[in-house]
């Protein structure tokens, strides 16, 4: 860590000092992370053109709720490859460094835009999934909810469709499609979390993606700082106190290494 620290250019270290401080003073901090955060484990951005992810496919044709219902076969075809990288990834520096952050006090609440479960394999513990999570999965015939370990596995190896051990119907797993509606409790938790922050770190998202990029928005209103850290530009870039162009995997532990040692 010490020889990036001595890389890096003079004023991107004043404003990895000024976040820290941001933090560490904030009687309330939470944190909206979104794909950035995971492409350092391997999860491309399947929103970016070129990825060849979301280029194979219209999205809104595989990933929606109607899809989903008419051609689950189609829907798993596009799942397969993402379940299989997120299945294999590991939590990279960013998120150990927001477990860090949570565990010495300074961090309430993570809001993410991700699926993959990597925040919680971490060791992060006040998670909010806004967009669900792939690490289980609910019966559309029975509404049995069950973790996906096996079935997820097994998807991988044969990509064939879970089914539902009791009933024979499809599992689908707790992820929200186009179509749907975003877990309810959970957003709402997500809102009051941005009411009542005093700073709010925004870390691998581009705030692209509605709803989820309207929480700053939020938070801002009642006069939390916000950070920003993320490679490209965001819609609330001129309203971030501190804004970093950077890896996040980089970035993120030596912001909370200022606040542990502040
Ligand atoms: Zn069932």
């Amino acid at each position: 860590m010490n020889s990036i620290q001595r890389e890096l250019p003079a004023e991107i270290q004043d404003l990895i000092n000024t976040a820290a401080r941001l933090i560490s003073k904030a009687s309330c901090g939470i944190v909206l992370t979104g794909a950035g955060i995971s492409t350092p484990s391997g999860i491309p951005d399947f929103r970016t053109p070129g990825s060849g992810v979301w280029s194979r496919f219209n999205p809104m044709e595989v990933a929606s709720l109607s899809a989903f219902r008419y051609q689950p076969q189609k829907f798993f075809t596009w799942l397969h490859p993402m379940a299989k990288k997120m299945f294999h990834a590991l939590p990279n520096p960013a998120h150990y460094a927001l477990a860090v952050l949570e565990k010495a006090g300074y961090l309430q609440t993570i809001i993410t835009q991700n699926i993959d479960g990597l925040h919680q394999r971490a060791g992060s513990k006040q998670v909010l999934e806004v967009h669900g999570t792939l690490e289980t999965l609910t019966c559309i015939g029975c509404y049995q909810n069950f973790p996906s370990g096996e079935f997820i596995s097994s998807f991988i190896e044969k990509g064939t469709p879970p089914r539902c051990p009791d009933c024979g119907q499809i599992l689908k797993p707790d992820v929200i499609l186009y179509e749907e509606q975003l877990p309810k409790k959970t957003w709402l938790k997500a809102q009051k979390a941005c009411q009542n922050c005093g700073v709010i770190l925004v870390a691998g998202s581009s705030l692209e993606v509605i709803p989820a990029a309207t929480l700053p928005q939020r938070a801002l209103e009642n006069n939390a700082r916000l950070i920003i850290v993320n490679h490209g530009a965001t819609y609330l870039d001129s309203r971030a106190e501190v804004r970093i162009q950077g890896d996040v995997a980089e970035i993120l532990p030596l912001i909370v290494q200022a606040v542990i040692d502040d």
